[in-house]
């Protein structure tokens, strides 16, 4: 060891077991033995060990991480060095890959399966591969993982979440998109914790995320005020949380279009209500009604880009077969 500081003294130790007694089969599974390292160091904060604090720990590897929108757990150049023992992506990435698996696969089973794949006879005081850890993984928690290994290990990046809520009809409904970091993986499958807050109380409720643009109401015995995306940071993920309102003007057409934050910066996050009566278009208008951008045939549920315009008043205006609604927005 070159130093006897705690962070290396736990990794070190984890090593034993991690990298020992189970060795990586090959450089392209080098996470078998740096990411559980990595991961089981984390974990010795959940404890209240050594100086640094879980949450501080993991808000620096996940900065760390996506901080650049590629590169995978996998290996796939094993003549590279400095590839094979990348601090971001073996090591960083493959312990909160660890951390998203006990996550998916639930505390217990992911602990019991760890433990079996080191107690497995071909596996301790041997050479494993990543397939040999899925395996136990899936033989524990009866979940199929391809998906999860062709996404998080073999895929590159990470997700960014849009979450767009509002009251309504007595529940409180939101529509969760997804876009990803890196064309190597089209979307990532995950349960995804929402947190509802109201005046005196909370719910933490999970949801199978299964496409981008799905939609969920649920019923919550209080009025919710605020919405939190995965407050206790399971996924390797960003998020944009926002509340859209109805717009300023509400014609007679079946149908609601909400908006939210207004006034914007950025992105204008939309819905529209009524999936029936399909939108034919979308258009950005300045305060003069001049037409500034158009969008045909536009999704029910998406974003508008206004970053790039001046400070002021603008107006969406989204055209159905039963007549067009106008809003109002105001650019910070
Ligand atoms: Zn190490």
């Amino acid at each position: 060891m070159g130093g006897w500081s705690f962070s290396l003294q736990a990794h070190e130790l984890a090593h034993q077991w991690f990298g020992d007694k189970v060795t990586c089969g090959s450089w392209e599974d080098i996470w078998l033995n740096e990411g559980f390292a990595t991961y089981y160091e984390g974990l010795t904060y959940t404890y209240g060990l050594g100086t640094n604090t879980w949450s501080n720990w993991l808000q620096g590897k996940r900065t760390q991480i996506m901080n650049l929108p590629d590169g995978s757990v996998w290996v796939p150049d094993t003549t590279s060095v400095n590839r094979i023992f990348n601090s971001r992506l073996t090591y960083s990435k493959g312990a909160l890959v660890l951390h998203m698996l006990r996550w998916k696969v639930g505390h217990d089973n992911f602990f019991q399966a760890v433990r079996n794949y080191l107690e497995d006879d071909n596996i301790g005081f041997n050479y494993a591969r990543t397939a040999q850890l899925q395996y136990h993984l899936e033989a524990q928690s009866g979940l199929d993982l391809d998906e999860f290994f062709e996404d998080w290990y073999y895929g590159q990046g990470h997700p960014t979440y849009i979450l767009d809520w509002w009251n309504g009809g007595g529940q409180v409904n939101f529509n969760l998109l997804q876009s990803t970091s890196h064309p190597s993986v089209d979307f990532f499958e995950m349960p995804v914790p929402v947190l509802f807050k109201g005046q005196n109380q909370d719910s933490l409720v999970v949801f199978d995320h299964t496409f981008s643009g799905q939609s969920y109401s649920i019923n919550l015995p209080f009025t919710v005020t605020e919405v939190v995306f995965d407050p206790e940071l399971w996924i390797l993920a960003q998020n944009q949380v926002t509340q859209l309102v109805v717009g300023t003007q509400q014609p007679e057409i079946a149908g609601e279009l909400r908006i939210g934050p207004n006034p914007v910066k950025d992105a204008l996050n939309y819905h529209w209500s009524n999936p029936e009566l399909s939108p034919l278009s979308l258009e950005l208008h300045d305060s003069n009604g001049k037409l500034l951008n158009k969008w045909t045939s536009p999704a029910v549920t998406g974003q508008i880009p206004v970053g790039s315009l001046a400070a002021g008043v603008y107006y969406l205006v989204l055209q159905t077969e039963q007549g067009s609604i106008k809003t109002k927005i105001v650019k910070q």
